[in-house]
């Protein structure tokens, strides 16, 4: 009797066994198949490898039955099983990112829906003498003759009850009908001509059209300045792959904040791409799932959970931004999605190209080996000038006392307004302010949780944690000591700068853009609206505002505190500070009227506020390297984290100990620690990290995983293993 193993989508060591029945045509490798474990029946995935033939039949259970789905192709179980070995996950855990909307996997369900009635439709056009209230007005109005919509679509966008559109139903207006199997994704036309391009861009997007050609694995490195038209040039490529017949990726950090991104892509190819990211409705995931799966999606946008969809075609993968640290997972499976981009193209043979401004420290030294092929926009587009930029030192010209935005900022935000163009504050702090103390005894206010201080949020008057969302009204006394009215807010965020503003600049119009009031894409497109038709003259805003924007009329942008991110000691503190100004100020001068940036700073001369100055990332970067070269830390040297974590002290740190004892000793390793984790305490358990070093050469998951199994852990002890860590929190 034939066995094979079966992966499921769960944390288990590896794939199960199975055997065929008799009667079942042995499925093929990647097929999904129905398998019952423990009492109950779970869907998972014909693997590769062999059955073990030792196993009694016994034990052996059979494959209930085989999905109507297109089998996982071998790209993508390499892909797991890769993510896998490198993450040091269990591949069914990499599995059930693969499997994310299970519903898709079941047979499509007839559904039924409304359909106008040829009464209905002469009703719409006023030709049928039915009396109409003005309910059944509006359902008529929201149909299109022909059209079969869901049951509660109608009533909710005619803003009618259910009931309207029952009686409807019973008047013969309406009749049921069988709605369409899934949504269709409508078809990007490559052929339609994209913008003219300047000479650098065409050079490069010839480059790039090259690549995708090729048809076979390759990773280039586009940047450009802030401005100078890298997204026109790499939808050049995603439109060569589309042509080819061939899926495209395209992963962006914050694709709930992309509007702008979006509406260029229809301009370009005629239709809305196909999207993927946590907030999809469950139908609309399941119907991407599945459309990706049979090839009818052409190309799809998506966060880094969509490099797991399941491609048959895929021909290209664009990183956007690719040093944004939006891109690593930090929980469950932890991984980087920029690296297994890279992964994912290999595997599949497909075209890989890392977009940004400011490409990280690890993906310019592959550039310069040779790994990856680079490609360049030296300037803006459109002969606009890149913005200049100025520090305040504010050791000499301070802001007042308890203010935040000192004389010369204040005085430049002015004339900008005066001059009627837009203005920009950045604070990368959200909250009015980071610390409560009372000024009677001392004390500040801190999570109960967390190793972290509660942040006041002045708008919905409470305080909160931004590591694990406590959060508590705002106390009339002291905790600690009960003096009353004794609570003082300490240090800005930005709903303290927009109070400043508004006293400072009364007559301005001011948007704060920062996560709590741009919560999501609808949110996102009406400030992108807003501020492009000039209803705002000043925009407050946290990282968010840091983000790819297009606003022509900005042309003043004014950074609260350079100095916020510098402080930490984390090894790539100085590199994301760097990142993150220049995108922000990227923002300014975009169009015809030159920018300015203004940086706040009590540290004016430190490397990274002169590298902003003298616009000379380059040189930056290139110190950047050679001083982590000689320590052997990424990218000329391998990191991991080990986050040990238990409700209880003791035992997280015995455990810790534990490890730290028994920690690998070889040729060009150090284990660091153990320390307490800046974080000490997070969500109410108490951790400790390690940190493994290791040469360049050194493969570090076989040293973790024997060191791992050589330090028995109770149960309440939870290891998080963080290859190629980012935070150090
Ligand atoms: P980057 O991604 O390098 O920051 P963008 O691709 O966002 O730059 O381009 C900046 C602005 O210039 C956008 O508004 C874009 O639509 C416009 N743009 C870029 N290239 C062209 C072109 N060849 N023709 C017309 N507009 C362009
Ligand atoms: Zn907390």
């Amino acid at each position: 009797m034939a066995r094979l193993p079966v992966l499921l989508p769960l944390p288990l060591a590896g794939a199960y066994d199975y055997r065929v029945p008799a009667g079942m045509v042995p499925p093929e490798r990647g097929s999904f198949v129905v398998v019952p474990l423990s009492g109950r029946l779970m869907i998972g995935v014909v693997w590769d490898g062999e059955a073990d033939p030792d196993l009694s039949e016994k034990r052996l259970r059979d494959i209930q039955s085989v999905l109507d789905v297109p089998p996982m192709t071998e790209s993508l179980r390499r892909f797991v099983d890769w993510v896998a070995a490198y993450t040091l996950s269990p591949p069914g855990a990499v599995l059930r990112m693969a499997m994310s909307a299970p519903s898709a996997l079941e047979p499509p369900a007839a559904k039924a829906g409304w359909r106008l009635s040829p009464l209905g439709a002469r009703a719409k056009r006023g030709e049928a003498a039915a009396r109409l209230t003005e309910g059944r007005r509006r359902v008529l109005d929201v149909m299109e003759p022909g059209e079969v919509y869901p049951p509660g679509e109608v009533a909710t966008e005619a803003g009618v009850s259910p009931g309207v559109v029952r009686g409807m139903a019973d008047a013969g207006l309406l009749e049921s009908a069988l709605l369409p199997p899934g949504q269709a994704f409508p078809a990007p036309d490559p052929r339609r001509p994209g913008p003219a391009l300047g000479e650098a861009q065409a050079e490069a997007a010839t480059a790039l059209r090259a690549a995708v050609a090729a048809r076979g694995f390759g990773v280039t490195l586009l940047t450009g300045v802030t401005g100078s038209g890298k997204t026109e040039v790499y939808l050049e490529a995603v439109a060569e792959c589309v042509a080819q017949g061939r899926q495209a990726l395209v992963l962006l950090p914050e694709i709930a904040l992309s509007t702008q991104w979006l509406e260029r892509f229809e301009a370009r190819f005629g239709v809305p791409p196909a999207l993927w990211h946590s907030e999809l409705g469950s139908r609309r995931r399941r119907d991407t799932w599945r459309a990706v799966a049979e090839g009818k999606v052409a190309v799809l946008v998506g966060a880094r959970s969509a490099l797991f969809l399941p491609y048959p075609q895929l021909g290209l993968i664009v990183v956007d931004e690719e040093h944004e640290t939006a891109f690593k997972q930090e929980d469950g499976v932890v991984y980087s999605a920029r690296d297994m981009a890279v992964v994912r193209a290999r595997l599949a043979g497909a075209a890989c190209a890392l977009v940004s401004a400011t490409p990280s420290l690890e993906t310019l030294v592959n550039a310069e080996s040779g790994r990856y092929a680079a490609l360049h926009l030296p300037t803006r587009h459109g002969g606009a000038a890149l913005p200049e930029v100025v520090v305040i030192d504010q050791r000499v010209a301070p802001p007042e006392r308890g203010r935040f935005l000192s004389p010369a900022l204040v005085a430049a935000v002015r004339e900008t307004l005066a001059a009627g163009q837009q203005a920009m504050l950045f604070l990368n702090r959200r909250g009015y302010a980071p610390l409560t103390l009372c000024r009677a005894c001392g004390h500040r206010l801190r999570c109960p949780n967390c190793t972290a201080w509660l942040v006041e949020h002045r708008l919905q008057r409470r305080l909160q944690c931004h590591h694990c969302g406590h959060a508590e009204p705002i106390p009339p006394a002291c905790p600690e000591c009960g003096a009353e009215g004794s609570l003082t807010p300490l240090g800005p965020g930005v709903e303290r700068v927009q109070e400043e503003a508004a006293e400072l600049f009364p007559e301005a119009r001011r948007l704060v853009m920062a996560s709590d009031t741009i919560p999501g894409p609808l949110a996102a497109a009406e400030a992108a609206r807003s501020i492009a038709a000039r209803e705002v003259d000043l925009i407050i805003g946290t990282q968010i505002v840091a983000k790819g924007w297009h606003f022509p009329h900005l042309t003043l942008v004014g950074v609260v505190d350079a100095d916020l991110g510098l402080a930490g000691g984390d090894l790539r503190a100085a590199e994301r500070t760097v990142q993150l100004l220049h995108q922000v100020a990227g923002r300014a001068g975009r169009a015809e009227a030159p920018g300015r940036v203004l940086l706040q700073s009590w540290n004016p001369d430190h490397p990274v506020l002169q590298a902003l100055v003298a616009n000379d990332l380059d040189a930056f970067m290139a110190t950047e390297a050679e001083q982590r070269r000689p320590g052997h830390w990424p990218p000329f040297g391998r990191l991991a984290a080990l986050i040990i974590s238990a409700e209880d002290e003791r035992e997280a740190d015995r455990a810790a100990r534990d490890l730290g004892l028994a920690a690998p000793r070889a040729e060009g390793v150090e284990v660091l620690g153990p320390a307490p984790a800046p974080l000490a305490l997070l969500r109410g358990r108490h951790r400790r990290r390690l940190l493994l070093k290791a040469r360049r050469e050194v493969m570090v998951q076989p040293l973790l995983r024997a060191w791992l199994a050589r330090v028995p852990l109770p149960a309440s002890v939870r290891v998080q293993v963080d290859v190629d860590p980012v935070s150090f929190l």
